[in-house]
């Protein structure tokens, strides 16, 4: 496919070498991870982490998730315990987030945290991320790359169709094989799920004792606001039927494929659908459509996620 784009990049030496150099300077970039698409820059440096807000238009109460190469490399900013060094082995680099203390000695700037005594970090496990973040010596702050308050991209086209001009790089890693966000967990006391993801409480379970946290996490969670995700039209759940003019959002056999109909998985495995969610309301946005149907997804695995992002989008 032609590249109708003059800001998306392939990934190789010349552009590797490019992108560390944008960094180094307190610049940002578009980043492919397995989850969605990031806005990375240099956690340590203002400059960068204030671009960041700018371009997603994010409120500075809304902190970021700091990514690293490997825990060594995140030991001057938080403090490990137990059960983020169980989690660690078993998880990453893999697509969760842990909240932990942060230690008074990092360089990481009170912005990224929103001024908490926290930081959120990860691991990503796509390739193109981990070769920038072997090549250099700070950790990227890098929320999702889109407008805030909308949904995440999930392919370099997305990032580029959100930021128009306001990005100069985005290096291109295919589609986001999970396509949505990271499993939060809170590790600074009993381990609590603050945002569901692929990797879901039942798994987790296997390594630790751990709970869903309960809604109103003002204080632990300033950015999980209630509305989030969002295409900018309604979105109704739960649906059986569905009004002709409208988009119907389905999964599984019973539906038939028509010009109004998108199928997240046609064999309702709901892994697949999570990485469709997005993609499909992108393309129902573009097909013009004002009104978006939802049917009842399973609230049992990845459906768990799904649901909470359906459920924000829907607010
Ligand atoms: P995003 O960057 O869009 O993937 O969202 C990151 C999520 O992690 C947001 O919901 C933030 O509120 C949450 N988060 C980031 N840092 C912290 C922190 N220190 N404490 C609690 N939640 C956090
Ligand atoms: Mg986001």
């Amino acid at each position: 496919m032609k590249n109708i784009y003059s800001n998306i990049f392939s990934f190789n030496k010349k552009t590797l070498k490019k992108s560390v150099a944008i960094l180094k300077s307190g610049n940002v970039l578009g980043l492919p991870t397995e989850t969605v698409y990031g806005l990375a820059g240099n956690a340590y440096s203002k400059k960068s982490v204030n671009k960041i807000y700018k371009i997603k238009k994010r409120p500075k109460f809304n902190p970021l998730i700091v990514h690293y190469f490997k825990s060594q490399a995140a030991k001057k900013d938080v403090i490990f315990n137990e059960n983020f060094l169980k989690l660690y082995k078993k998880f990453c680099p893999g697509p969760i987030t842990f909240i932990l203390k942060k230690n008074k000695k990092t360089k990481i700037k009170s912005s990224v945290t929103a001024g908490l005594d926290t930081v959120a970090i990860r691991f990503p496990k796509h390739r193109i991320v981990r070769a920038i973040l072997k090549k250099i010596n700070f950790p990227l702050a890098m929320p999702s790359a889109n407008l805030s308050m909308g949904i995440s991209p999930v392919s370099a086209s997305d990032v580029a169709d959100e930021f128009k001009k306001n990005i100069k790089v985005i290096l291109n890693g295919g589609k986001s094989k999970i396509g949505i966000e990271s499993t939060v967990i809170d590790l600074t006391s009993d381990p609590k799920i603050l945002r569901p993801g692929i990797i879901g409480k039942e798994t987790i379970s296997k390594v630790l004792k751990i709970s869903l946290a309960k809604k109103n996490l003002k204080i632990k969670s300033p950015g999980m606001l209630k509305k989030h995700y969002s295409p900018g039209i309604p979105i109704l759940l739960n649906q059986k039927t569905y009004d002709k003019r409208y988009a119907f959002i389905t999964i599984g056999h019973k539906y038939k494929d028509n010009k109004n109909c998108f199928n997240l998985s046609k064999k309702s495995d709901l892994k697949e659908a999570a990485s469709n969610l997005y993609k499909t309301f992108r393309k129902i946005k573009k097909k013009g459509f004002k009104k978006i149907y939802v049917v009842k997804i399973p609230n049992k695995g990845p459906g768990i996620a799904i649901n909470d992002r359906l459920k924000k989008a829907a607010n």
